[in-house]
């Protein structure tokens, strides 16, 4: 019998969480590739890394069923607590320029890209959330 990717995780705390609801549900799955996606955490997923959690084959669909709000995009609405507006936008700092700083800057220093989060801004009243 085979074993499948079911979905691969950059945090190893969400990683045992989808463990640990695939078992209850009596679904047999292990992890793998753990040690080294926590040894360097920032690469965020790139080719691949990242834990992998891994079913049997025919579990998959049953399986897919129990993670399905980690496959599809969750459409979260946000709100300034200082304004109360919802004009967010997600970006590198305060001004749209600071974006090509920072990945210039990362270049330069060969710093991994996955070391760089944008954060919530708002756009009204330019503060971050
Ligand atoms: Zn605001």
């Amino acid at each position: 019998m085979k074993t499948i990717n079911l979905i691969s995780v950059d945090d190893p705390a969400e990683a045992h969480l989808i463990k640990g609801k695939l078992m209850n549900a009596g679904i047999d799955c292990f992890l793998t590739n753990e040690n080294m996606t926590t040894l360097a955490p920032h690469h965020n997923l790139f080719l691949n890394s990242g834990i992998q959690i891994m079913v049997m084959e025919n579990d998959l669909a049953e399986a897919l069923k129990l993670i399905k709000d980690k496959l599809e995009p969750q459409q979260e609405t946000y709100t300034c607590p200082n304004c109360g507006s919802q004009n967010i936008a997600l970006r590198f700092g305060k001004r749209k320029s600071w974006k090509i700083f920072y990945i210039f800057i990362a270049i330069m220093a060969a710093m991994p890209l996955g070391n760089l989060k944008p954060k919530y801004y708002c756009n009204d009243c330019n503060s971050e959330i």
